[in-house]
């Protein structure tokens, strides 16, 4: 889960509670009207370069959903929090839709046994709790820096204690949001691990005991972060993690 940097709502969505300002539209109400739906869906992705605001998974047409980071049921007529720009991310769908995508392995991104356990806002809610639930971090309001941390050895993600400091946020905070969009799930820590080991594995070839490991680093960094489409690679923040300090030099052009 990385910081997510929104453009201003699309211009169909005001429009659309405009139209409506004396009625209490729903967002079920709102996919029915599919160019304000396709609108806000494309803007998301766009903002989030591709990736899932809670996984880093790569968004895919056929899994994809528009995630209300508070939920829709706790909307009133004063406070609509259905149709609250800022309220909205674009998320997979928790690892519960079958999809066949080009160049991935079927048994990772799907649900069937023994993986059939969901994440991001599949799992959320299950269980959203109004009083719990304030400790649960939005991508909206996390620092450009990485407050998460990840395991070499199984792909893990845990909360970087000295990050979170930095950060103001507390570990418990960070430790809540894992648990909460369970991020451990097995599928998501194996790919966080494949992306891991591959770009250890190239910074280790490239490594010619000459050049120095930030260097390279930051040349893989500016190779890999972002794709062919301009979207960033899935699992950003292992790749982060794993680039290190290079990482940071090439990201530090953006900030
Ligand atoms: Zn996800």
């Amino acid at each position: 889960m990385k910081h997510v940097r929104k453009s201003p709502e699309p211009p169909e969505l005001a429009q659309y509670r405009e139209r409506f300002k004396t009625q209490f539209k729903r967002w079920s109400d709102l996919k029915s009207n599919r160019k304000t739906y396709n609108a806000i869906r494309t803007t998301l992705a766009a903002d989030q370069k591709g990736i899932c605001a809670y996984c880093e998974m790569s968004l895919h047409s056929q899994d994809r959903a528009v995630e209300h980071f508070i939920p829709c049921n706790q909307s009133t007529r004063e406070q609509n929090l259905d149709l609250d720009w800022h309220n909205m991310l674009a998320t997979c769908q928790g690892g519960l839709q079958n999809v066949k995508v080009p160049g991935e392995d079927d048994s990772i991104r799907n649900s069937r046994p023994p993986n059939n356990f969901p994440c991001c806002g599949a799992k959320k809610s299950q269980e959203y709790d109004k009083a719990s639930c304030g400790n649960l971090l939005n991508p909206l309001e996390l620092p450009s820096i990485s407050i998460f941390s990840f395991s070499s050895l199984d792909g893990s993600i845990k909360p970087n204690a000295v990050a979170c400091e930095q950060a103001n946020i507390t570990v418990q905070q960070a430790q809540f949001t894992i648990d909460t969009l369970n991020l451990n799930v097995q599928r998501l820590k194996r790919q966080r691990l494949a992306v891991i080991v591959a770009a250890r594995s190239m910074r280790d070839q490239l490594d010619d005991g000459v050049a120095d490991f930030k260097g390279i680093e930051a040349k893989l960094a500016a190779k890999y972060f972002v794709d062919g489409s301009g979207n960033w690679q899935p699992f950003f923040s292992a790749l982060r993690f794993a680039l290190g300090e290079g990482a940071e030099l090439y990201l530090s052009q953006f900030s």
